[in-house]
């Protein structure tokens, strides 16, 4: 059994909607509750209060507060749960020896949501191609809420727990689904073996030449979104017009961040597919946040602001696709070889003759001072990371031609699976 996750968008009523509202509050008081208690009771006595003395307490404030009972014992302990552990990583990052921020009180307008920890106080009920229904609480206080949103594991996958969160206004369901090992493993329909440059001029560049595009999102939506943020910037901060612009970059930081990750699942759900060996290099997220403001490998007094901001979300989007590629990647059997980028620079080596040529960001063409070898930079790049990833021997279509001398061969991470059965079958 594997747990995976899947996210369903809520289409309550309003009457559904403002009771989710109301159950979120009353999860909320519990928890600014839970903090006090836990606050007084050290203040006063010297006392901790655990999770379980909490956990006791809470037939008591039902039997008080009746309008805590249709939110569901379990839902409730959860939130207790929530609080122990922000006490349980506070207290362990004091030991530590850092100074971590006291667990605060929470406004009920940002509180996260709730949660439900077991398959009890709720249903959900698939329909259709993409359709579900979600069914909370009990009794009278029951409701049946609309749902959208799909997943590949079948019917054999069930769901296990759900959290029921609001951004923006809008409300989703989180679930985690047990599914069976074989409903995990994808199905792949090439063998081809490719490296592969993730980068700002294109999306993506293989060791082929082909390249993928930027998405359309990029052109479209970013400039929206810096029009948005420069209008914004206009206003008195804390006004009417001020609080309006940003719920509207908010609501649009959301979609951008919608269409990358749809972008980024399709773009390696077919990589993993068309590749039985897929290379790439290891990001280093400071190598990526670097490149905006420009160090000295790449002076940044010419990068504009807008390129800036493109390069921003490019970047999360490629953190993105190598976390995706490595899990889906053990799904479909492909084998994903990371490039480790201490010991090998693919944009600095030559793929042809193994020789550092030391180039800018500038720069788009490879032209290897040594062979005279020249292609476009990230195909180079690409090359780099496939050859690195065929170890001596048993390199096949990838090289070139034997190298005349390796340097520093790479210790790099190789996730490999066979493609029958996932780790742990
Ligand atoms: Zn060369």
């Amino acid at each position: 059994m594997e747990r995976r996750k899947v996210t369903f968008k809520l289409y309550p009523n309003a009457a559904q909607s403002a009771r989710l509202e109301a159950w979120t509050r009353l999860h909320c008081e519990l928890y600014n509750a839970a903090l006090e208690e836990r606050i007084d009771a050290w203040r006063k006595a010297r006392k901790s209060i655990s999770y379980y003395d909490q956990q006791n307490v809470l037939p008591q404030i039902r039997a008080d507060r009746p309008e805590f009972i249709a939110l569901g014992s379990h839902a409730l302990q959860q939130t207790l749960r929530r609080l122990d552990l922000a006490f349980q990583s506070f207290f362990r990052r004091v030991k530590a020896g850092q100074t971590p921020g006291f667990p605060r009180f929470k406004s009920a307008k940002r509180f996260w949501g709730f949660a439900y920890p077991d398959p009890a106080g709720w249903k959900l009920m698939p329909h259709g191609s993409r359709g579900a229904t979600l069914r909370l609480g009990s009794g009278d206080a029951a409701m049946s809420i609309r749902a959208r949103g799909r997943h590949r594991f079948g019917v054999e996958a069930k769901p296990n727990d759900i959290t029921v969160t609001r951004r923006n206004g809008a409300w989703f369901v989180s679930v985690t689904l047990r599914v069976p090992d074989e409903a995990c493993a994808r199905q792949r329909t090439g063998d081809q073996r490719r490296g592969v440059d993730f980068g700002v001029t294109d999306w993506a560049t293989f060791d082929d030449g082909r390249t993928i595009d930027n998405p359309r999102w990029l052109r479209e939506e970013l400039p929206r979104l810096a029009a948005l943020q420069r209008q914004r910037a206009r206003k008195r901060k804390g006004s009417v017009r001020y609080k309006r612009l940003s719920q509207r970059v908010a609501r649009l930081h959301d979609r951008i961040g919608n269409l990358r990750r749809d972008f980024v699942h399709k773009e390696t759900t077919r990589m993993v597919q068309q590749c039985a060996v897929l290379a790439t290099e290891q990001l280093a997220p400071k190598n990526m946040s670097r490149s905006a403001r420009g160090t000295a490998d790449a002076p940044g007094r010419r990068v504009r602001q807008k390129a800036g901001l493109n390069r921003e979300i490019l970047s999360a989007g490629f953190g993105m696709a190598q976390q995706m590629l490595a899990y889906k990647a053990e799904e479909a059997g492909t084998r994903l070889h990371l490039s480790d980028t201490r010991q090998i620079k693919p944009s600095q080596w030559c793929s042809a003759c193994w020789e550092i040529s030391p180039k800018t960001l500038g720069d788009r063409m490879h032209i290897c001072p040594h062979c005279g070898h020249v292609m476009q930079r990230d195909r180079n790049s690409a090359s780099v990371a496939l050859i690195d990833a065929h170890t001596p021997g048993t390199g096949v279509a990838a090289r070139p031609k034997p190298l005349p001398r390796q340097r520093g061969k790479s210790k790099s991470v190789t996730r490999e699976t066979p493609t029958t059965a996932p780790p742990g079958a």
